[in-house]
């Protein structure tokens, strides 16, 4: 019978691993699942609703995970939880593959197998396991919730006998997973939405919603999308071609939403501080590529900043601030890529080290790095898969 232990997050994470509803469906498909004792508590989960859900409660996180074949985390946990695991067992979370490599390599010497999430293959198998897609689309959500909260005036457009407000208008940047998102979010609260990228493929995808696509649509804009569905670093002309657009555009806007990301790389920088100068005071920037050093030239990550009356909001991790719901989706991807890996007639973890999706998050085996793109990430700063 395959054992599931789930430990406590730290003090910044509000996520947790499973929810009740995602115990209860694994106890069902034959697990044994033993929870940290309030580790659920920031998202809404008693230990009795674990319990009620077939769960066990564990006093400590070396409890929970001391006798587990598989761990599941939200993010990277120190090595001592890894050193309390039985050897050969798996963890599994949102292991930040490409950043601290030596930290990636301690956790991989305790001879515990690592199972990097955010690198699951983009193949229609496994959306259901895409935890980029369930956590950014929450962050898209949130990021727009915040600006217009923070913004103080409406965003809907609102004829009354004293007069008309006007609507607000909101530029998306970057229409991946959060900016759609964030377009289809803005658009039900009423303001004018326009949207830029760099994939053709965005631009139907954001008129579909409703908002006007903004790019320069030139040769390099038409090739501009790998094989995987993201984005290309483009040249130095288009850039420049690029920002003249933008720059012209961003003027008029009240809310700028910013989720631009190139797998691999630095978050591409497209809101200058020129570009901030012109925008009316009052204005405000959400930049969701804050963790991988912003969008915009003022960004400070994990605060907001304010220039000449424009805020620039850099809040780090979005999805935990509606973790109910980010906790529910992510427990879901998990429970969705572990469930093939148990045995139908035994039970017990199976792990099929040959398909894809395996080989695709598999990054560490017997207390070596497996994965080629961490292997050779020792240098880079962060990112993600192509
Ligand atoms: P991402 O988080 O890597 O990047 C966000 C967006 O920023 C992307 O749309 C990217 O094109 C855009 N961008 C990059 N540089 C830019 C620039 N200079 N200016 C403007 N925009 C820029 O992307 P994502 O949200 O992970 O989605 C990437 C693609 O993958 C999308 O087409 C999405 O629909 C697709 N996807 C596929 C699957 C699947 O098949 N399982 C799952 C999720 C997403």
């Amino acid at each position: 019978m395959i054992a599931i232990g789930v430990p406590a997050e730290g003090p910044d994470e509000p996520r947790i691993g499973l929810t009740p509803e995602t115990v209860k469906k694994l106890v069902k498909a034959g697990a044994k699942v033993t929870i940290r004792s309030d580790a659920g508590l920031r998202s809404h989960f008693s230990d009795e609703q674990y319990e009620e859900a077939g769960a066990s409660i564990a006093k400590s996180d070396k409890d929970a995970v001391a006798d587990a074949d598989v761990v599941f985390t939200v993010r990277r946990p120190p090595v001592d939880l890894a050193k309390a695991m039985k050897k050969g067992a798996s963890l599994i979370g949102m292991l930040d593959p490409f950043s601290d490599t030596d930290g990636l390599e301690a956790l991989a010497k305790t001879g515990v197998s690592l199972f990097a999430m955010e690198l699951m293959p983009r193949i229609t198998r496994a959306q259901s396991m895409d935890v980029l897609s369930s956590q950014s689309n929450l962050a898209g959500y949130k990021a727009v919730v915040d600006a217009s909260a923070a913004f103080e005036r409406a965003l809907p457009m609102m004829m009354t006998a004293a007069g008309t407000v006007p609507a607000a208008r909101v530029f998306v940047m970057g229409a991946g997973v959060a900016g759609l998102q964030a377009i289809a979010t803005a658009r039900r609260l009423g303001a004018i939405v326009t949207a830029t990228d760099v994939r053709p493929a965005a631009k139907e995808q954001v008129e579909s919603l409703g908002a006007k696509f903004i790019a320069v649509e030139d040769e390099e804009f038409k090739q501009a999308e790998t094989a995987g569905g993201y984005a290309k670093e483009m040249s130095d002309d288009y850039k420049k071609k690029q920002a003249e657009l933008v720059a012209e555009h961003v003027k008029n806007q009240d809310i700028v939403i910013t989720t631009a990301l190139i797998p691999g790389r630095p978050a591409p920088k497209l809101i200058s501080k020129a570009m901030i100068e012109s925008m009316r005071p009052g204005s405000i920037i959400v930049d969701l590529a804050a963790e991988r050093g912003g969008n915009a030239e003022l960004t400070e990550p994990g605060d907001i900043a304010e220039h000449k009356g424009v805020r620039i909001f850099g809040q780090l991790n979005l999805p935990g601030q509606v973790p109910v719901n980010a906790s529910s989706l992510y427990a879901r991807n998990l429970q969705a890529f572990i469930e093939p890996f148990i045995d139908k007639e035994t039970k017990e973890l199976a792990i099929d080290w040959d398909d894809e999706l395996a080989v695709g998050t598999a990054i560490a085996r017997d207390g070596a790095i497996v994965n080629d793109r961490v292997a050779g990430g020792k240098t880079s700063s962060g990112g993600k898969a192509s």
